[in-house]
């Protein structure tokens, strides 16, 4: 293959799929072709997608992204390697930075401005990150969830390289990477139910109902994942992306109890319910996972649905509340005890709303509206 061919094959991201086709046979989430869930994604029409389409480009509600700064606590490197063991800071979306056995470990590191394969357009993030990329400490490792632009950040990733130990990933996701330039050394890629124990912590690759692909060309070329993590008698549960499915209680089964689960919660929608969880089925798969502290995740950095952007907070709060859950909602970049959380505080309610919030709409609607006005006028 020429070197030409070859930068076109991967910006297409057929190189990963290509691969799929050759070294997942194994897998009983490979289907020959494709990874696939449990239970199968209904099928959806064109018309069910340019429905979608066309309400995320022109139906946007008002409130989807906040209007004033989020409360973010800045961290320095100085800070965190004097942390105590078993704390997490929330860098954002569903980048958690978790110190065990004093090494570091992230989760789907993103600290692009977008999440998107764009530089200009697609949903820009509502606050910096607590610290930047260079500041922070030396990774022990990185642990990715799946391949989608918001948990996988091309950039990131390779400037996290030389600071990272180990990138632990779905089968398929560690291929990506070793094609953007990261050493193959440093890449362990997992089937379902598959670990590895480094440095005395236990990691596993646990089941997600979901989906992945990076262009429109690779779709589910890569595996999903939630992970499990084991430090002595600490479990923590990490979701990545998910719908509500059986999985949840064969790994609750199988892995739990958790202390703390970190579950999506956010970026749903009744257009989309197989991919996401609505709030309620976030804390059913808390119950179902057998967990007692959860931190809902997947939100207050990207505009991915058509929910206002304090939404997912108020309804878990609510719902928790009701089953006696405890819930802990800690601000970016607030050190959360893993050992032993806290609730943390309402802090989104202290974004303030002004009228351009209120006003939110996306580029394409602007543009609509201006258009329409003109006509009128
Ligand atoms: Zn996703």
């Amino acid at each position: 293959m020429t070197s030409f061919t070859g930068s076109i094959r991967r910006a297409l991201g057929l190189t990963a799929a290509q691969r799929g086709r050759e070294s997942f046979d194994m897998s009983a989430q490979h289907d020959g072709e494709r990874f696939r869930n449990v239970k199968p994604r209904p099928v959806e029409g064109l018309g069910k997608t340019l429905s979608i389409v066309w309400n995320i480009l022109l139906n946007k509600p008002a409130g989807t992204t906040p209007a004033g700064a989020l409360p973010v606590d800045a961290l320095t490197r100085e800070q965190l390697q004097a942390a105590p063991d078993r704390s997490l800071y929330r860098l954002g979306h569903s980048t958690m930075l978790i110190k065990l056995r004093g090494q570091f470990w992230l989760t789907d590191p993103v600290f692009a401005e977008r999440a998107s394969p764009f530089r200009r357009f697609g949903p820009k993030r509502f606050h910096a990150p607590p610290i930047a990329l260079e500041d922070l400490p030396p990774l022990r490792g990185v642990i990715l969830s799946h391949d989608h632009y918001d948990h996988l950040d091309r950039e990131t990733v390779l400037a996290l390289a030389a600071k990272t130990g180990v990138f632990l990933t779905p089968l398929g996701v560690g291929d990506r990477l070793i094609e953007w330039g990261i050493e193959a050394s440093k890449v362990r890629q997992f089937d379902w139910w598959q670990g590895a124990e480094i440095d005395g912590l236990a990691f596993t690759a646990t089941p997600a109902q979901h989906f992945s692909g990076r262009s429109l060309f690779d779709g589910n070329s890569t595996l999903w994942a939630s992970w499990v993590i084991v430090d002595d008698a600490l479990r923590v549960f990490f979701s990545g992306d998910t719908g509500y499915f059986d999985g949840f209680k064969a790994i609750g089964e199988r892995l739990g109890p958790f202390d703390v689960t970190l579950l999506e919660t956010g970026a749903y929608d009744a257009q989309w319910p197989y991919v996401h969880m609505q709030p309620d089925e976030t804390v059913q798969a808390h119950v179902d996972l057998r967990g007692r502290w959860l931190v809902p995740v997947h939100n207050g950095t990207f505009d991915l649905a058509m929910h206002r952007w304090q939404e997912p907070y108020e309804r878990v709060i609510g719902l928790t509340a009701a089953r006696g859950i405890p819930l802990s909602t800690p601000r970016m970049g607030e050190r959360l005890d893993l050992a032993s959380p806290h609730r943390g505080e309402k802090w989104w309610r202290e974004v303030a709303e002004t009228e351009s919030a209120r006003e939110s709409r996306t580029p394409l609607r602007r543009f609509f509206c201006r258009q329409t006005r003109q006509a009128n006028s």
